[in-house]
């Protein structure tokens, strides 16, 4: 993805309003971060985490629900303590799992993704997905992903005649989550590697600004 110049700076919420704003971070670069701890999640997310066995899960997954709240609290103008999340399932429209939504913001969509160390996170004009993967992890076998989604069977063969079809089937696989996550539908997907990894964001509207910074540009 190119990168997108931001706008003037014009205080904390310089960055135009109404493009999805992502970020991909290392878990362990958010937990280290001042002000963005445990506390932060709400209760019914700090029991899910506590019932996480394994510690390198638990941190991907407080990390990337920190991620989110940070991005989110900037783009709607508020603290990260009062960004509220819920999930709701489209299967089961069971609670506490699902698709995350903003019940203060509906017309804002959230996603989140954390893959061994990694986390990424999205915030904008909703719905959208995004999704992460370590860049030297195995895709899924072709024949997986074509079951999954048969709609990808053009994408799936122009990747295994690439020049690196492991590579190519890997970001086919990011994307395609990503996009299973935003619903689905007429989505622009973008893709990028970083730190390792390779991430892609689908979304309804504009370019999406990548998002890097912690400090003094940070919500109040
Ligand atoms: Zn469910």
């Amino acid at each position: 993805m190119s990168a997108v110049a931001p706008g003037p700076a014009t205080g904390p919420s310089r960055l135009p309003v109404g493009r999805a704003r992502a970020a991909l971070a290392r878990t362990t670069e958010v937990l280290a971060q001042q002000g963005l701890t445990e506390e932060l999640l709400q209760p019914w997310e700090r029991g899910r985490l506590h019932r996480i066995r394994i510690p390198a899960r638990r941190d991907d997954v407080l990390a990337a629900r920190l991620l989110v709240r940070h991005l989110t609290a900037r783009y709607v103008g508020c603290s990260r303590r009062e960004v509220e999340i819920r999930q709701l399932c489209p299967d089961c429209g069971g609670t506490g799992h699902g698709r995350p939504f903003l019940p203060a913001h509906p017309e804002t969509g959230i996603s989140l993704s954390h893959a061994d160390g990694l986390v990424a996170a999205v915030v904008g004009p909703g719905p959208l997905g995004i999704d992460v993967e370590q860049a030297h992890r195995r895709p899924p076998p072709p024949a997986h992903i074509a079951r999954r989604f048969p709609e990808q069977d053009g994408a799936l063969r122009a990747a295994a005649a690439a020049d690196d079809p492991v590579a190519a089937l890997l970001r086919l696989w990011v994307q395609t989550e990503a996009r299973f996550k935003a619903g689905g539908g007429r989505l622009s997907v973008e893709t990028w590697t970083d730190r390792g990894a390779v991430a892609a964001v689908a979304t309804t509207g504009a370019a999406v600004v990548r998002h890097v910074g912690w400090g003094a540009e940070d919500c109040r």
